[in-house]
């Protein structure tokens, strides 16, 4: 229990807002878009700048207390339960540098904001399926992008960054100064610091052709067999993706397509209307599409690709990353989730990966290997249901029951924005290569050793010898 002059030595090191547990302000300053996950932190700050996100920080180590940052909530995938959380929303600055091809953005900024800037100047960054996320937390988990397997993971392409650290330093790092955190916060998601401002390289925008294509469930089996033997047929310039989607009746949800079991094939490509409809006319001839979008698109549209709901909802979610997508594979998945099954899964989905994903970028120039997990996978399976009554067990036990069935299909890991659930210390150290789980840890040691960040998707450092 806090006392009064802890709170009042809190509020006045910051100029942001403090809030306690029974104050007015406090379910807004720790509501999360994933609106199962309800945070019971004993205080949360609402930074309004780096200097309060080190002050706070300090705050918490001089009391023994944790500490949790938060910007969007979209992976808030457990309960932030005492300590301080602290909220980077306010977190705002955002520049673009059109002749170096960067963008420098505040800890608080989505990649909405980032795209509505740069997209007029020619420029785009490695965005996920929703660019209602946070720009931070999706590239310290490496960010796997929509245009993944054309330029690689987001955090591949980080060039410095802005970060505090758990004894309340604020540092700038980069591949020349401090370079194994600067290599490992990249990909290792929050453990070491928390960063309040990333800058990264944008690349160049030209023709940008993208959709989707809904298809009847029944068709899933024939759709999949499609999809595996148009996949080697396409250049890395183009990332599809697929899904079994359990529509439910809801607004986020096209009116036609409510409560439909169906099929969702997303396409992306960078090129013209005509190289883009000649790569994607063998998966439009493989059965009857309930919706087609696929088309020359604006690319400030991206979020129709995936189809993504833009209001919080209650989930919770699993991956792994699969060797292959063999037809052994692809029947497994359908056994487990398709038509005929009992699988309660709002979207079970399959990601490519390869080509550029498959290549650390910046390993290649000289620089420590990040700490992105998954090079050497060939798909990412997963998989997402609502987590509220009267589905959440049975979600919970398929998500269970999937990636149990699944595992003589996949490599044993996956990637952390993509995780789920953080289990034990064995299931979390999944996101990473026992190689740079053991870098990581030793860095934990270095820049964390009393585990002041230990909520969420983060390890233990080495025990010391004494
Ligand atoms: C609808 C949806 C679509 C998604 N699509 C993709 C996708 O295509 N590709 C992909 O890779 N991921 C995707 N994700 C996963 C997403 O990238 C992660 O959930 C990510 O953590 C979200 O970051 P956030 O800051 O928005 O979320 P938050 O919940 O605010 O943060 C999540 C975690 O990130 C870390 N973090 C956040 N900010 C900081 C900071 N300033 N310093 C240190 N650590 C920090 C913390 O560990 C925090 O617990 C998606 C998630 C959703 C819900």
């Amino acid at each position: 229990m806090l006392a009064i002059d802890d709170i009042h030595a809190l509020s006045t090191a910051v100029s942001g807002p403090v809030a306690l547990p029974d104050s007015p302000e406090f379910t807004a300053e720790t509501a999360a878009f994933n609106a199962a996950t309800v945070h019971r932190p004993d205080v949360v700050l609402g930074a309004a700048n780096a200097h309060d996100v080190a002050a706070g920080v300090k705050w918490a180590a001089a009391r023994g207390l944790p500490v949790a940052v938060q910007s969007t909530g979209h992976g808030a995938d457990s309960v932030v339960e005492g300590g301080l959380l602290i909220n980077t929303r306010r977190l705002q600055d955002l520049q673009i540098d059109p002749v170096e091809r960067t963008a420098r953005v505040g800890a608080g900024v989505k990649w909405r904001s980032v795209l509505e800037a740069s997209v007029p100047l020619g420029l785009v960054g490695l965005h996920g399926s929703s660019t209602d996320v946070g720009v931070v937390g999706y590239t310290l988990g490496g960010g796997l992008p929509v245009m993944g397997r054309a330029h690689g993971f987001a955090a591949d392409h980080v060039r410095s960054m802005e970060v505090v650290t758990a004894d309340g330093a604020l540092r700038r790092i980069n591949a020349g100064a401090e370079a194994e955190l600067f290599a490992l916060m990249r990909g290792g998601k929050g453990n070491f610091g928390i960063v309040t401002e990333l800058e990264f390289s944008l690349f160049p925008l030209g023709d940008f052709y993208g959709g989707g294509i809904i298809y009847p469930g029944a068709d899933a089996a024939l759709i999949l067999a499609a999809f595996r033997k148009w996949l080697p047929t396409l250049p890395d310039d183009a990332s599809p993706s697929i899904s079994l989607l359990r529509l439910p009746e809801m607004e986020f949800v096209p009116a036609p397509l409510r409560g439909q079991f169906v099929v969702h094939l997303r396409f992306a490509f960078l090129g013209t209307r005509e190289d883009g409809d000649s790569l994607l006319a063998p998966m439009r001839a493989v059965s009857r599409p309930l919706m087609d979008t696929a088309g020359p698109m604006s690319y400030l549209d991206v979020d129709q690709i995936h189809m993504d709901p833009a209001d919080p909802l209650p989930f919770t979610a699993g991956g792994a990353l699969l060797k292959d997508l063999g037809e052994e594979t692809a029947a497994d998945l359908l056994k487990l989730t398709g038509e005929g099954s009992d699988c309660p899964l709002l979207l079970v989905e399959i990601r490519p990966l390869g080509g550029a994903l498959a290549r650390s970028a910046l390993s290649q120039s000289g620089e420590l290997p990040d700490a992105v997990s998954g090079r050497d996978a060939a798909f990412l399976l997963f998989l997402l249901g609502f987590k509220m009554p009267p589905v959440a067990e049975a979600v919970t036990a398929s998500i269970r029951a999937v990636l149990a069935g699944m595992a003589p299909h996949a490599t044993g890991y996956t990637l952390v924005n993509f995780h789920g659930e953080p289990g034990d210390e064995t299931d979390r150290a999944r996101a990473w290569s026992p190689a740079v789980y053991e870098r990581m840890r030793a860095a934990k040691s270095s820049y964390d050793p009393g585990n002041l960040l230990r909520f969420g998707h983060t390890i233990t450092g080495v025990p010391s010898a004494t």
